[in-house]
């Protein structure tokens, strides 16, 4: 219900030009939208998981949008620059994608190469190394595909166990996560895990490893990837943010390393994995010399934000295209 009030309140406010007072406004003008994705569906995550994940068609729906709203789409580095010497054009916006699905790849960058946008894309690298799902995404899809309402898998820790809804099956990956780390399995290990899973819910696991649902590109992908213009940066290599110094940092050199190898180039921009960060950070990334950080945070960067915690506003399904324009304007963020 409340949707449907937005919905109309939004479709009242453009009709009363308020989107276009709101785009003109020196607010907007001095600042800068970094939109946030997470994945482009192969198949029907989105319907999944909606505020991860955004069709084909949608993505194309925004990127249509923001030709539509005249929005000026900047690189990540060009856009944090001119917002610093407040040199931005009115409405400036940047595109990141975070981890670095395989679905990127192949959906999302044709469809940016069509439309002639530039994006960063924020590099987890461990799971490059192995064409497989990453464990903690692939298990509740195959929860949430098998429809039932209740597990009874004891052999993993879970013996009746309800799984019907979103926390519910939130809970149930969690159990399992546990019990991967109980048993000190590795990424392999944890695969064999999940199939075994797929197997007790009656879904056909290797139909999904080929299809590449929830695996991340390959070096070779990446590489062709920051070919064809992608800013490919940071976003530590075993996607985590450890409280020790020590841990925290090597995160970020081997991820920057396997950047470096993939690309050849040294990548200074960063981006907080599932949003989580902390004070201490960010004397750690300036030792790193790192330049900017990006957060799940909702808002405009502006030239007042910290370089190191910038906002941004998380794109997906659920979004309707009323409200993605609202964000292009300024409003609601
Ligand atoms: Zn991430």
């Amino acid at each position: 219900m409340r949707s449907v009030i937005k919905k109309a309140a939004l479709g009242a406010l453009r009709l009363s030009g308020g989107f276009a007072a709101s785009a003109r406004s020196s607010r907007r003008r001095n600042s800068l939208l970094i939109l946030c994705y997470h994945g482009i569906s192969l198949r029907d995550e989105h319907a999944w998981e909606p505020s991860l994940y955004l069709s084909a068609a949608s993505f194309r729906h925004r990127l249509q949008a923001l030709r539509a709203t005249r929005i000026e789409v900047l690189p990540l580095e060009e856009g944090l620059s001119r917002l610093h010497t407040g040199t931005l054009p009115p409405r400036a916006a940047v595109i990141t994608f975070d981890d670095g699905f395989y679905d990127f790849y192949k959906l999302a960058l044709p469809l940016l190469r069509e439309f002639a946008l530039p994006a960063t894309l924020y590099l987890s690298t461990h799971y490059c190394g192995y064409r497989l799902p990453i464990f903690n995404l692939v298990i509740p899809y195959l929860l949430w595909k098998s429809g039932l309402a209740t597990v009874d898998w004891e052999e993993a820790g879970l013996p009746l166990t309800p799984v019907g809804t979103y926390l519910e099956r939130l809970r149930a990956t969690q159990t399992l996560s546990q019990f991967a780390a109980s048993r000190q399995l590795d990424t392999r290990g944890q695969d064999d895990l999940a199939r075994r899973f797929a197997g007790y819910l009656g879904i056909d696991y290797d139909d999904l490893i080929q299809a590449r649902l929830f695996q991340l590109v390959t070096p070779e992908e990446a590489a062709l990837t920051y070919r064809a213009g992608v800013d490919i940066q940071l976003h530590t290599h075993r996607h985590r943010t450890p409280r020790d110094h020590a841990l925290f940092i090597r995160e970020i050199r081997d991820n920057r390393d396997r950047i470096r190898d993939f690309t050849g180039h040294d990548a200074f921009h960063f981006c907080y994995p599932s949003g989580d960060y902390a004070a201490e950070f960010l004397p750690w990334l300036r030792e790193l010399g790192v330049r900017s950080a990006t957060t799940c945070e909702t808002g405009l960067a502006s030239a007042r934000s910290e370089p190191l915690l910038l906002p941004r506003v998380l794109d997906g399904e659920q979004v309707t295209p009323v409200e993605f324009e609202a964000w292009l304007c300024g409003l609601l963020v």
